[in-house]
């Protein structure tokens, strides 16, 4: 997808934000732990490559993705550290993951068999997942996985890194299931016959929220991008210790303002009619670059005033309904990266039905990313 250079709408990242969220989190840790920041799905949407450099430069020590594309991504543009793949990677592709020296989640031992007749003379970097109780991906059964094991001592191209498991409720107050899944991966963790390097299952949440399991890393996603993980819809469960500073704030401005009269309409399906005059402002932003249909009525930053989203959103433009006529030109604030904001990301997911994890994720190549 071409990147929108040539129109006034892009995505700012705060680079120090970033610089912040990870420093904290990383004075935050338990000794001797480790911080690996998530940086899949386009780093959040803020933009991967950048936000890698940012985190590795702040102190993190390695790097979760979800697909291998995007670990060879951030190899090509120069990343060093160690990078894991989350998700799981076809047989066929574990040479090109040995090649870049990027580590691959394995979920039983039928991958482990057919990736090993692709990896002729390679060793391929792994970590052993567990279905702990989220229910995706991992070893759930204590025989696959002392068979799995077994397999693994007499099969010197894989080297066990990691094993890991991923919690479902971590961002929540009752720790009833939560706790489950930790007693499971303790239960996993006395059955391996390998040593690996890193045994790990924090995200943000389960690390800021100090649930006290022990691991040697915390895979860092959303908090990194200075959000809270704990959003339970139209309100926040739990503050961390320290502040998390969003980075992310989407801008754009009026191409073109116009005066509508009594019964003229506004958008597809016409619904928005003026009663009466009206000044209409039109942002040329729309559903292709996430910002989503579901935002018809939401109230952005027009210049000082907060006006709504009149009609629908279109796939590349949307109208506001102005207070009075302004200059094309005048600045549009869609997302603020001021949390108390009433434009702020949580505000924009919790008005879309959704969290503020997609709202960020969707948004498209076509918006580019500028650094601060
Ligand atoms: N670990 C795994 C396996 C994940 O899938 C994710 C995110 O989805 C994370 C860590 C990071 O979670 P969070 O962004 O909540 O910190």
């Amino acid at each position: 997808m071409i990147s929108g250079i040539h129109r006034p709408t892009k995505i700012l990242v705060d680079l120090a934000a970033i610089k912040s969220n990870v420093e904290n989190e990383i004075k935050n840790l338990k000794s001797g732990q480790k911080l690996w920041a998530v940086v899949k799905a386009n780093g959040y949407g803020h933009g991967s490559v950048v936000i890698s450099k940012t985190a590795i430069a702040a102190g993190a020590q390695g790097l979760c993705v979800a697909i291998l594309d995007e670990a060879i991504e951030l190899r090509k543009a120069g990343i060093k550290v160690p990078i894991l793949v989350l998700g799981i990677t076809l047989p066929k592709f574990a040479s090109l993951a040995a090649e870049n020296d990027i580590s691959l989640t394995v979920g039983d031992l039928d991958w482990l068999k057919q990736t090993s007749t692709f990896l002729s003379g390679t060793k391929l970097k792994i970590h052993l997942a567990i279905d702990s109780g989220m229910g995706r991906i991992g070893f759930n059964e204590d025989d696959a996985f002392l068979k799995a094991n077994d397999y693994l001592l007499s099969h010197p191209e894989y080297d066990v890194e990691g094993m890991f498991t991923h919690f479902s409720t971590a961002d929540c107050h009752d720790l009833e299931y939560f706790d489950s899944q930790v007693k499971k991966f303790d239960h996993f963790k006395k059955m391996l016959r390998i040593k690996p390097k890193y045994i790990h299952c924090d995200n943000s949440a389960a690390s800021l929220f100090n649930r006290q399991v022990d691991s040697d890393l915390v895979r860092y996603g959303i908090a990194m991008y200075g959000l809270n993980p704990s959003s339970a819809p139209h309100g926040i469960e739990i503050q961390p210790k320290f502040t998390l500073q969003p980075a992310l704030c989407f801008v754009s401005e009026l191409v073109f303002v116009k005066q509508i009269h009594a019964n003229n309409a506004v958008g597809y399906g016409a619904t928005f009619k003026a009663d009466t005059d009206e000044w209409i402002g039109t942002v040329p932003v729309g559903y292709a670059d996430g910002w989503q249909r579901s935002m018809q009525g939401f109230k952005v930053k027009v210049g000082d005033v907060y006006c709504p989203i009149v009609g629908r959103v279109c796939m590349d433009q949307f109208m506001v309904l102005l207070p009075e006529k302004m200059p094309v030109g005048t600045p549009v604030e869609l997302i603020s990266a001021d949390a108390k904001a009433p434009n702020n990301i949580k505000a924009v997911a919790d008005y879309a039905n959704t969290i503020h994890y997609e709202i960020a994720c969707l948004l498209s190549d076509r918006v580019p990313r500028e650094y601060l």
